[in-house]
């Protein structure tokens, strides 16, 4: 490392607690301080570059420095960079709201702003229980998948099932309970899971307010995926017992999947809707809660009546990341994203055929701009993930496995060559830790 990268991150653990990470472990393993950022690639203060195969968090998806995104944001610094949304409103936030309700699912009307993927599940879960309230039933109960993430706020973590970030929490956490996810992406598997889906229905939908779901893919419990006969099922089960679905696509939205939403797979739509990461092309903080008429209708009514839906967060709406959000929606709207995903992620697959014959790969599979290598034969102690993600930073490749899960996540606008060096990159790392 050179001086320059040395002396920032001494600077750096002098004051800053990382997210998601034990602090220790920088005892030896070194921080990368990046300076700069262009396409798919970012640049430390020694000059290397590293390919940013998962996005950044999954949120970057049109590159770094996008030049379009950047000059949206730039203008709006000049009209208008804050307002309170109560009382006030603003150009882009009516504008975005507009293309988000055109473009989401059909039942999809209202769309409440919030800050952050997170608080958004907050949002959704505090929404449909006090629906169900508005309309004269307690409903306090919440029911999610097994191996599902929602976020890492108390309601969010309740209702997620990845004991690493959960478990110590347990006594904090609000009433959830789960039903177990399809076990791969076959349509059997979907449909055993729905069985399983209607019999705890059956039994406990009076004290269910809602059913939270990442559609077709879990993303933080490993990108497990499942068939969309499931969400066809979830829907029509849901309806059937007077309990909500909130399809959480706050890491499945925006084509990741390759369609625009994860939703579209199974034409469904949800009672709620959660987006935010790639929303703003990962400029900004900045998420929604998109919610349907019928919801909206059982909060609007005489102030005195208390029906009121009085969530807000200092941030929300921001029309920095409102202008951002825009400018993501209008590269959609100007290019054939979704066919250029289309040919990558076959390319991907293509690609990937050769790891099947590596002994410690147990299964890849992929849903679009997702793919995954499951590894199989280690112990948890053994972090191979972080040994992978050490060998691909020293060729230049961010991957951030999640434990022997290594995946792909690249921002859409990655070249076929880039594709390339990703998984070669991947392939060596994988190939190095074979016993
Ligand atoms: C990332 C994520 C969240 C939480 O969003 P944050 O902005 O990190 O709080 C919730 N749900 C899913 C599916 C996610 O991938």
């Amino acid at each position: 490392m050179s001086n320059k990268n040395t002396k920032m991150m001494q600077r750096d653990l002098e004051v800053i607690w990382h997210p998601c990470t034990q602090m220790k472990d920088h005892e030896t393993l070194p921080l990368v301080p990046i300076k700069s950022g262009k396409g798919v690639y970012l640049y430390d203060f020694d000059g290397n570059a590293y390919i940013d195969a998962v996005s950044s968090w999954w949120v970057n998806i049109f590159g770094h420095a996008n030049e379009s995104i950047n000059n949206k944001v730039k203008a709006q610094i000049d009209t208008l960079e804050h307002v309170l949304l109560a009382g006030f409103t603003h150009e882009p936030a009516i504008e975005l709201a507009h293309k988000l309700v055109n473009i989401t699912p059909k039942d999809l009307a209202k769309v409440f702003y919030v800050d952050n993927g997170s608080s958004a599940i907050e949002a959704a879960l505090k929404m449909s229980y006090h629906y169900h309230l508005n309309r004269g039933k307690r409903k306090a109960l919440f029911l999610s998948l097994t191996n599902s993430y929602h976020g890492e706020t108390i309601g969010a973590l309740s209702v997620g099932d990845v004991q690493l970030y959960k478990e110590t929490y347990e006594p904090l956490l609000i009433a959830n309970i789960q039903v177990p996810v399809p076990k791969d992406q076959s349509i059997d598997a979907a449909n055993e899971a729905l069985a399983a889906l209607e019999e705890t229905l059956k039994e406990r939908s009076d004290e269910i307010a809602a059913f939270i779901i990442e559609p077709l893919i879990q993303g933080a419990g490993g990108m497990h995926m499942y068939h969309p006969t499931y969400l066809v099922g979830a829907r029509v089960l849901t309806q059937k017992y007077d309990v909500h679905l909130i399809a959480d696509e706050i890491m499945t939205g925006f084509g990741r999947t390759g369609k625009m939403f994860a939703c579209d797979h199974a034409d469904i739509s949800p009672d709620f809707m959660t987006l935010s990461k790639g929303l703003t092309g990962g400029y900004l903080p900045l998420s929604v809660v998109m919610t349907s008429n019928d919801v909206y209708q059982a909060f609007y009514c005489d102030y005195n009546e208390h029906k009121a839906f009085l969530h807000s967060h200092s941030y929300t709406g921001n029309p920095l990341a409102c202008a951002a959000a825009l400018a993501t929606m209008e590269i959609f709207e100007q290019n054939d994203i979704l066919g250029e995903n289309e040919k990558k992620s076959s390319y991907i697959k293509e690609k990937l055929e050769k790891f099947s014959s590596l002994s410690n790969v147990k299964e890849i599979r992929q849903q679009g701009m997702v793919t995954a290598v499951e590894l199989e034969g280690y112990q948890s102690t053994e972090r191979i993930g972080l040994k992978v993600y050490e060998y691909a930073l020293s060729q230049g490749v961010l991957l951030r496995p999640l434990g022997h899960v290594i995946y792909f996540m690249p921002p859409y606008v990655i070249s076929y060559e880039e594709i390339d060096k990703m998984i070669e990159v991947a392939y060596e790392g994988i190939k190095r830790i074979l016993k």
